[in-house]
């Protein structure tokens, strides 16, 4: 049985053993790169390993307790010698790069390490990379990079040459499940669904299991593709897909927006009735220029799952023309699914996943999103079968 700080880590038996082997842990490469799908859990996996190589007990083994100061500052955030970079916009400007470059020379205060874990190093622009480089080329003695990406196809050739790679894979549902049950206390049922909606998303699992609001919105998207019948319907359907994608990214930000005007209303010593005086507006606009950043950040986020839900449903509705015993991603709306597919052919299926793909490479690219997103539903809609001339 691993370690407790590797408990929320699902599915990931190999990395777990590869990362708390005695002899990674007492010399530890100085650099390290993971990978894995959104949502596999590598950003937790360098988390817990910093936990590991931090942790105050004496016994190797005995090492990410999971309760020692250590082991409790890393997973808060405030660990003086853990610094935990993530980045809230689109991409790291090259000045974020600079100053943790800047970071890693000092000496670590109470850890054994000073530890830099850079989170999604795949939104790092060239030039950002580059000067990280010259940083990993010669690392400080006690220095570690934790570098996390989606593929190693992510980085820079140079930067993956002079890392360690550690790669996550898929959880299982199961895993997902268990996880959602044992940690978060989410009725079994319900955890088996989510971790299949989100497919195995291990983070949108967990969200969509605790907010009904968010079933719905999903449920609401899946459900388009099947309503549409007619341009018009296509085009009213790209309106509503749009208005989705906002309201959940609003709701998974404006919780947290508000906490951070409340607490820096409280920081400056001020109550929500106070008008804000003059000389202490500039750190409401520096905060509503960050939560600005956020918000699009996660609207992005938000298409781009709807984009897998919505790629979710042609999949089971082809795997519902080959066979009725495989489970679906979207289980739980299985006879709906099965009438809609003895309406369409899989040929149809195959085009309108390709429409999905179309539509995500034209919104990384910056077109308006209520245009790619009516080119896609206008491929969704089922062409009627001509009857074969006599
Ligand atoms: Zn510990």
């Amino acid at each position: 049985m691993a370690n407790p700080v590797w408990h929320s880590l699902a599915g990931q038996h190999a990395v777990i053993q590869q990362l708390s082997h005695p002899e990674t842990m007492t010399s530890p490469t100085h650099a390290w790169l993971f990978t894995g799908p959104p949502g596999s859990g590598r950003s937790m996996a360098a988390r817990a390993f910093a936990q590991t190589l931090q942790c105050e007990q004496q016994e190797i083994s005995q090492r990410g307790c999971g309760t020692c100061q250590a082991c409790v500052t890393i997973a808060a955030g405030t660990h003086a010698d853990v610094n935990i970079v993530t980045t809230e916009k689109v991409q790291y400007a090259i000045d974020d790069v600079r100053e943790l470059v800047s970071d890693a020379h000092d000496r670590p205060s109470t850890g054994r390490w000073r530890i830099i874990i850079i989170e999604d190093a795949d939104r790092m622009t060239e030039r950002a990379t580059n000067v990280l480089l010259k940083a990993i080329e010669e690392p400080p003695e006690r220095t570690i990079w934790m570098l996390s990406a989606p593929s190693p196809a992510d980085v820079l050739v140079t930067i993956r040459s002079r890392t360690r790679h550690i790669n996550l894979v898929i959880p299982a549902v199961e895993d997902v499940a268990q996880l959602l049950v044992g940690r978060d206390g989410i009725e079994a049922e319900l955890a088996h669904t989510c971790a299949r909606a989100s497919q195995s998303h291990v983070g949108v699992a967990r969200w969509l299991a605790r907010s009904p609001e968010a079933r719905e919105r999903r449920d609401m998207i899946v459900n388009l593709p099947m309503t549409v019948s007619s341009a018009s319907a296509a085009v009213e359907s790209a309106d509503n897909l749009h208005k989705l994608v906002q309201d959940e990214a609003e709701a998974s930000s404006s919780d947290r927006n508000a906490a951070e005007r409340s607490s820096l209303l409280r920081s400056l010593g001020l109550t929500e009735d106070d008008t804000v005086p003059p000389k202490l507006r500039v750190h409401f606009r520096r905060l509503e220029d960050n939560q600005t950043a956020r918000n699009r950040r996660a609207i992005h986020d938000a298409l781009d799952r709807a984009m897998i839900d919505l790629s979710g449903v042609y999949r089971d509705l082809l795997v519902l023309h080959l066979s009725q015993d495989t489970q679906l991603i979207n289980e739980h709306l299985r006879p709906h699914l099965t009438e809609y597919s003895a309406k369409v052919s899989a040929e149809h299926c195959l085009s309108s996943l390709e429409a999905i793909n179309t539509a995500r490479r034209r919104l990384a690219g910056n077109v308006p999103p209520l245009l790619a997103l009516e080119a896609m539903l206008l491929a969704f809609i089922p062409r009627t079968r001509r009857h074969a001339p006599l």
